[in-house]
C-alpha cells in the first residue's frame, strides 16, 4: 500500500467512497488555494471495499454538511499533534440552505437573486429535498 506520512495538525477525510474523493478535493477547493493536501485513491479498506482518503495539513474551515451531503459514510478526523482530537461522523443533512438551486423555475429562490434556497431532506430512500418556500422536490446530484 501506499505510504504517505502521517500530519501533524490539521483534518484526514477517511472512509470516502472510492471514487467520489476527486469530487470533495474539488468541492473543498483544494486544487485552488494553497493549503498542503493528498488526495489517496482506491486504498483498501476493511469497512469498505475500497476507499479514499484526503489528508489536509491545514486548519481548514470545511463545510461538513456538503461532505455529509456528498458521501454520508464520511469520518472525519481532527487532527492535532499528530494524533486525532476529534472524530465526526457524517450523515446526510436534515436540513441545507444554499447548498443547491430550487429546479423550480418559478420559485422565488430562482427569481430573486437575494433569495436563498432552503431544503428540508425527505426521508423517501432517495436523497431529496423539498424547497422550503414552493415544495417542489429537488434530488441533489453531485
Ligand atoms: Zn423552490
Amino acid at each position: 500500500m501506499l505510504k504517505v506520512t502521517g500530519i501533524e495538525k490539521g483534518i484526514v477525510i477517511d472512509h470516502i467512497t472510492a471514487g467520489k474523493g476527486l469530487k470533495i478535493f474539488q468541492k473543498l477547493k483544494l486544487d485552488k488555494n494553497n493549503t498542503q493536501a493528498v488526495l489517496l485513491m482506491n486504498v483498501p479498506s476493511q469497512q469498505l471495499r475500497n476507499k479514499d482518503i484526503i489528508k489536509i495539513q491545514d486548519d481548514l474551515d470545511i463545510d461538513l454538511k456538503i461532505l455529509g451531503l456528498i458521501d454520508p459514510n464520511i469520518t472525519v478526523n481532527y487532527i492535532e499533534g499528530e494524533k486525532i482530537q476529534r472524530k465526526m461522523q457524517l450523515s446526510i443533512p436534515e436540513k441545507v440552505k444554499g447548498l443547491f438551486e430550487c429546479k423550480n423555475p418559478r420559485c422565488i429562490t430562482t427569481e430573486d437573486q437575494y433569495a436563498v434556497a432552503e431544503f428540508t431532506l425527505v426521508k423517501n430512500g432517495k436523497i431529496q429535498y423539498r424547497c422550503n418556500y414552493c415544495e417542489e422536490l429537488t434530488e441533489y446530484k453531485l
